[in-house]
C-alpha cells in the first residue's frame, strides 16, 4: 500500500542482518518470489551465506516491513559527517557510518545536534593553535564535525541570543569526557578574538597567549586531576567526581572568571582500592616527589611503605612520572594563589592521612586494641595536631548516649577500622571540597561575579554504568543519567516539534520514552532514596530492612515496569534504567548514604592545634552526619543532617535547574575498545554505548517523524530530472510539488513546509534510486 513496502527490496538491494561479534554484517537480495500473498525473499550476506525469509504481503503491511532485514544506505551517504543526513536511519547504518569514520581517522560525527567523539587512544593532531583558529568564527558544518565546532556554535549563540549555554560531555569512563572538556577550555582560552572584541585586548597576557584569568581557569585541571582523579581498570586517569564548569564572560565576550561545582567524590577510594587500581595520584605524587626535608618531616616514604596507596598493588603508572607531576600540582597551586606555606598544609594534612590508614588495629577477645606506641598514630595526631590518648580512645570504643546516662563500649576491629578510615575520609572530602572553594574565590571573587554577564558551562559527568555489582555509588551515577537523558529527551522533541511548527507542517505528537516513573522512584516523595534516608536516621535501620521496604512499596503491578524483585535472593533489586536493567546490591547502601563519623571524632578534629585542618573543616562543605543514636531528643537533630543521598539530590535538581535556563548542547564520548588499543573498534561495545548514551532512541524519536529535511532549492537541484523538462522552471516551490507529485504515491512520506520539505525515514534513498534510473 505504501512505498515503504516490499518494493523497496529490489534484487540486488542491500540489507543488514544481526551479527554476534560485528553487531550486524552485510547482505544483499538476491531473489524475491511473490505468488498471491506469499513472499519469500533470499539474501547472501558478505560471508557467504544464505538467509531466506518467507512471509506474506499482509503481514508485512500490517506490521510495516518489521521482519524484513533493516536496509543498507547507498554507499555515498555512508560515510556522511552527519548521521541525520543517512536515508535509512536505522542501528546498522549508524553502527557502520561511526565506524567508516573511525577507520577513516575521522573520530568526529554529528548525530544532529549531538556530536559523537570516539576516542583514538593515540595522540592526534586535531588540537593546534592554527585548527582552534580556523573554526573561530565558522558555522557549524562549514568544517569537519569537531569538538571546537560546539564550543564555537556555543559561543556564538551566547552572543547572538544573550543566553548562558551548557556543553553537556557524557560518555563511559575512559570515553574521553574529561579530554574533550579540556579540548573546550582549551578552545576558549586560546582562540585569538580578534573578530570578537576590539575595545579590551589581552592587557595582562602572558606568555602563552592567555590572560591570566585564562591560565588560572587551565591550571584548574593539573589541581583538580590531582586530588579527584586515579588510576582505575577502565583509565589511568579517571575522574572520580562529577563536575561543571561555568567560564565566565563580561559584556564584551572576554573570559573574567570561572567556577566549579563538584559532584559525589568517590570517597571510598580513599581507604580501599581495587585490585591494579590506585588512590588519587596526589598520594603517589607526594611521596615521589617531596624533597628529603619535608619527607622527612611528614615521615614520607615509597608509596609501599603506606596500607592506603598500596592495596590496589600497582603504585605506578606506565608513561607518568609521579615526581615530575607533583611539580605539576605545585605550579597549578601556585597559579590560583595558593601560596607554598598553604601548599605543605595540603601536603602535610594528605601525609597524616596516610599514616591514619597504617594505624593497626588488633583485636582480643572480640575488643578493638591500638598500641599507645603505635608509630602512626603518633605521627598521624602529630600531624593533625590533635591528642593521641584522645584519638586512640575513640578508635576502639564508642559513646552511646541514652535519656538518663552515657555509657562508653568496646568496638570489634572490624568496627574500629571502619571508624579509623571514616576519620580519613571525612577529612579528604572537606579538603577537596575546601580546595574547589579556594579555586572558585580566586577565579570568582565578587568583583568579578559583578561583571559576568553570561557563561558557558561544561559538564564532565560519569557516564551510565553498569557492573557485575553494583552500589551505592552506581546508583547515584545512574540516577544522575536518568535526569541529563530526560533533559536531552525533552530537548530533542521540544526543538523537532518547533522546527515543524516554524515550518507549518502539520505534525502528530510523537511518542517518546519518557523516563520520569523511572526518576519518580527514585526521588519522589517516597522513592527509594527517601526510604534509605527513613531507614538510615532509624537506630536499628538495616540494608536488609530497607530492601524489604523497597519491596513492599514497589514489588507491585504499578512499579513493574521500572523496579523488580530479583528472581532469587532478598539482598538486591533491580531497576531498569532508560539504558538497561540494573540490579543492585543493597548492602552498605545505608553506611554509605549516612557517611557517619563518630561525633567524638568531630569534637576532636574541632580541637585541633593545626589552624589549617580547623579551616578547611570549616569552610568546605563537607558534611559528616553523626551516628544515630537512640535518643529521642538527638534524633531530631540527626534527622536535619543530610544524608549523601539528599545531597546528591538537592545538588542535581540544582544542576538540571541550571542547565535548564540554558541552551545545550551535548558531545557523546564513546570508547571504541576495552583494551585502549588505537583505531581498534569493537561494534558491541560501541552499540551498547550508543543505546546507553541515548543517540540510538533520538535516532528512534527522529524516525517517527520527518527526519530527512531539504530546503527546495537543493532538492530540485538534485532531482529535477525526475520530471519532464518542460515542468522546469524559476518557481522552485512548485517545481519540488511536481516532482514529488510524480514520484512518491503516498501522500504520508513527506511534508511540504514553508522553505522545506520534510520526509520519512527511507525516502531519500527511494528517490536516489529514481535518480540513477534517469541518469
Ligand atoms: P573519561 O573522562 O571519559 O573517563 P578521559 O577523557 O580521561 O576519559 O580519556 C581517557 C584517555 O583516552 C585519555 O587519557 C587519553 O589518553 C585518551 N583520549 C581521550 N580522548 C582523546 C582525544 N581526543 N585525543 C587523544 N586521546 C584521547
Ligand atoms: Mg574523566
Amino acid at each position: 500500500m505504501t512505498s515503504h513496502s516490499l518494493d523497496v527490496y529490489g534484487k540486488g538491494t542491500a540489507v543488514w542482518f544481526p551479527d554476534v561479534k560485528e553487531g550486524w554484517t552485510s547482505a544483499q537480495l538476491v531473489s524475491k518470489d511473490v505468488s498471491g500473498d506469499n513472499v519469500k525473499l533470499t539474501f547472501l550476506t558478505d560471508d557467504g551465506k544464505d538467509v531466506v525469509i518467507g512471509t506474506t504481503l499482509t503481514k508485512l503491511s500490517k506490521t510495516n516491513n518489521a521482519e524484513l532485514p533493516p536496509l543498507r544506505n547507498p554507499p555515498m551517504l555512508e560515510s556522511a559527517d552527519d548521521l541525520t543526513s543517512l536515508s535509512y536511519l536505522n542501528e546498522p547504518a549508524v553502527l557502520h557510518t561511526i565506524r567508516t569514520r573511525y577507520l577513516q581517522r575521522n573520530i568526529y560525527t554529528y548525530s544532529g545536534i549531538v556530536l559523537i567523539a570516539t576516542n583514538p587512544f593515540q595522540s592526534v593532531s586535531l588540537y593546534t593553535q592554527d585548527i582552534i583558529q580556523a573554526y573561530s568564527g565558522k558555522r557549524r558544518g562549514e568544517l569537519e564535525p569537531h569538538v571546537f565546532a560546539i564550543a564555537e556554535d556555543a559561543y556564538r549563540a551566547m552572543l547572538r541570543d544573550e543566553q548562558n549555554q551548557t556543553i553537556v560531555v557524557s560518555g563511559e569512563s575512559g570515553a574521553g569526557k574529561t579530554a574533550s572538556a579540556k579540548f573546550i577550555m582549551r578552545y576558549f582560552a586560546s582562540v585569538d578574538d580578534k573578530d570578537r572584541s576590539q575595545d579590551v585586548k589581552k592587557s595582562n597576557a602572558t606568555t602563552s597567549g592567555m590572560s591570566e584569568v585564562e591560565e588560572q581557569i587551565m591550571a584548574t585541571n593539573p589541581i583538580m586531576e590531582s586530588f579527584g582523579n586515579a588510576k582505575t581498570t577502565r583509565n589511568d586517569n579517571s575522574s572520580r567526581f562529577g563536575k561543571y564548569l561555568e567560564i565566565q564572560f563580561d559584556k564584551n565576550q572576554n573570559i573574567i572568571g570561572a567556577r566549579i561545582r563538584t559532584y559525589l567524590l568517590e570517597r571510598s577510594r580513599l581507604v580501599y582500592q581495587p585490585e591494579t587500581e590506585r588512590n588519587y595520584h596526589i598520594f603517589y605524587q607526594l611521596c615521589a616527589g617531596a624533597p628529603p626535608s619535608e619527607k622527612k618531616n611528614l615521615e614520607l616514604g615509597d608509596f609501599t611503605q603506606f596500607h592506603y596507596l598500596k592495596q590496589g598493588g600497582s603504585g605506578t603508572i606506565p608513561g607518568v612520572d609521579d615526581a615530575a607531576e607533583f611539580e605539576t600540582t605545585q605550579k597549578a597551586l601556585s597559579v590560583i594563589g595558593i601560596t607554598i606555606q598553604t601548599q605543605w598544609q595540603i601536603f602535610k594534612l594528605c601525609a597524616a592521612l596516610l599514616h591514619i590508614g597504617n594505624i593497626e588495629i588488633t583485636e582480643s577477645r572480640n575488643t578493638a586494641m591500638v598500641s599507645e606506641t603505635d608509630q602512626a598514630l603518633v605521627t598521624a595526631t602529630k600531624l593533625l595536631g590533635i591528642k593521641t590518648a584522645d584519638f586512640r580512645k575513640w578508635l576502639v570504643k564508642k559513646q552511646i548516649v541514652t535519656k538518663s546516662e552515657k555509657i562508653v563500649k568496646d568496638l570489634n576491629a572490624q568496627q574500629a577500622n571502619v571508624v579509623r578510615d571514616s576519620v580519613a575520609k571525612y577529612i579528604y572530602a572537606n579538603l577537596f571540597d575546601w580546595l574547589v572553594n579556594v579555586i572558585n574565590e580566586s577565579l570568582s571573587n565578587e568583583e568579578v561575579a559583578k561583571n559576568v554577564s553570561s557563561f558557558i558551562g561544561v559538564l564532565d559527568i560519569y557516564g551510565f554504568e553498569h557492573f557485575k555489582k553494583n552500589s551505592f555509588e552506581q546508583f547515584c551515577i545512574n540516577y544522575a543519567n536518568e535526569k541529563l537523558q530526560q533533559q536531552f529527551n525533552q530537548h530533542v522533541f521540544k526543538l523537532e516539534q518547533e522546527e515543524y511548527v516554524r515550518e507549518k507542517i502539520n505534525w502528530t505528537f510523537i511518542e517518546f520514552s519518557d523516563n520520569q516513573p523511572c526518576i519518580e522512584l527514585i526521588e519522589g516523595k517516597i522513592g527509594i532514596l527517601s526510604l534509605l534516608d527513613e531507614e538510615s536516621r532509624f537506630p536499628a535501620g538495616t540494608d536488609s530492612s530497607w530492601c524489604n521496604k523497597l519491596y513492599q512499596h514497589f514489588d507491585n503491578p504499578t512499579h513493574k515496569k521500572y523496579f523488580q524483585k530479583p528472581r532469587f535472593g532478598n539482598s538486591s533489586f533491580i531497576i531498569s534504567h532508560y539504558a538497561h536493567d540494573v540490579e543492585y546490591e543493597v548492602e552498605n547502601f545505608l553506611e554509605k548514604n549516612k557517611d557517619t563519623v563518630p561525633d567524638e571524632h568531630l569534637a576532636l578534629l574541632k580541637n585541633t592545634d593545626f589552624e589549617f585542618l580547623d579551616d578547611i573543616l570549616t569552610k568546605g562543605s563537607a558534611i559528616a552526619a553523626p551516628a544515630a543514636k537512640p535518643d529521642a531528643k538527638r534524633s531530631s537533630v540527626i534527622a536535619k543532617k543530610p544524608t549523601l543521598g539528599s545531597i546528591f539530590k538537592a545538588s542535581l535538581i540544582s544542576l538540571m535547574e541550571t542547565i535548564n535556563s540554558t541552551n545545550v548542547h551535548y558531545i557523546r564520548c564513546i570508547k571504541p575498545n576495552e583494551v585502549k588499543v588505537a583505531w581498534k573498534f569493537e561494534p558491541q561495545m560501541v552499540l551498547s554505548q550508543l543505546r546507553a548514551c541515548g543517540v540510538l532512541e533520538t535516532i528512534r524519536i527522529s524516525c517517527a517523524g520527518y527526519p530527512s529535511r531539504w530546503t527546495f532549492d537543493e532538492f530540485v537541484q538534485r532531482y529535477y530530472m525526475l520530471v519532464r523538462s518542460k515542468h522546469w522552471g524559476p518557481d522552485t516551490k512548485k517545481l519540488c510539488s511536481v516532482i514529488l507529485d510524480d514520484s512518491i504515491k503516498d501522500p504520508d512520506k513527506y511534508q511540504v513546509g514553508i522553505t522545506k520539505i520534510f520526509f520519512r525515514s527511507g525516502m531519500l534513498a527511494y528517490l536516489e534510486r529514481l535518480r540513477l534510473d534517469r541518469l
